[in-house]
């Protein structure tokens, strides 16, 4: 993530113009830069606080020549990250070793390969604000009768095909089975082929080819 991601970001949530929230992101370092010159401690609960180091004056070695060189005291800026910081990413590692049995079944045609990460900004409200639902969210849409309103785009016999509707990447669909388990050892060995030939066809299926009223 780069400044331009952020000033894009704050932009988008605070629906000011671009110049506007750059404003607002170079006030923020600008401070944080002014606070750690004059010694400063800056903290930013469930953040992180910055603050600077005295490094005490050494004898150090010229890596050339080896000769001894006086090495003068110096102040160096460090970040200390909060404990809820910490926990966020430990958090988010723990998903990503875990993920759900209708993650790996994305189609591979969309699958995003030599990225440094993906940024999916449209998911950020999604993943700080969300509530935690108290009812499946699939069982609930596969007992819906509205698919165009949960997103169901294909019906099968044991299994149902759904776009994610905070996808990672354009067209990220996923086929779940109507029996709720969590493990594919759980589930029925029909459902499982159909999930397998579901997922085959999806992945020769492109955006394009979705009914009219998904585009
Ligand atoms: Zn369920």
């Amino acid at each position: 993530m780069t400044k331009a991601d952020l000033i894009e970001e704050v932009s988008r949530v605070v629906e000011m113009t671009r110049k506007e929230s750059e404003v607002i992101v170079e006030a923020i370092f600008d401070s944080i830069v002014r606070s750690l010159r004059s010694g400063d401690k800056i903290e930013i609960r469930g953040f992180g606080s910055f603050r600077t180091r005295q490094r005490q004056p050494r004898i150090g070695r010229n890596p050339k020549t080896g000769a001894r060189v006086e090495v003068p005291a110096k102040k160096i800026p460090y970040f200390k990250p909060s404990k809820e910081l910490k926990d966020v990413v430990k958090q988010l590692r723990r998903a990503r070793t875990r993920a759900p049995l209708w993650h790996r079944f994305r189609p591979s045609r969309f699958r995003t390969r030599n990225v440094d990460y993906l940024w999916t900004p449209w998911r950020y409200q999604y993943v700080t604000k969300g509530d935690t639902p108290s009812v499946c969210v699939f069982c609930t849409a596969a007992g819906s009768s509205d698919d165009q309103k949960t997103l169901i785009v294909h019906r099968a016999k044991h299994n149902f095909i759904i776009l994610n509707r905070f996808p990672y990447t354009n067209g990220h669909v996923m086929v779940v089975p109507y029996q709720h388990v969590a493990t594919l050892e759980e589930l029925a060995e029909e459902a499982l082929l159909e999930m397998m030939r579901l997922a085959r066809s999806a992945k020769n299926t492109s955006a394009r080819d979705l009914p009219s009223g998904w585009r």
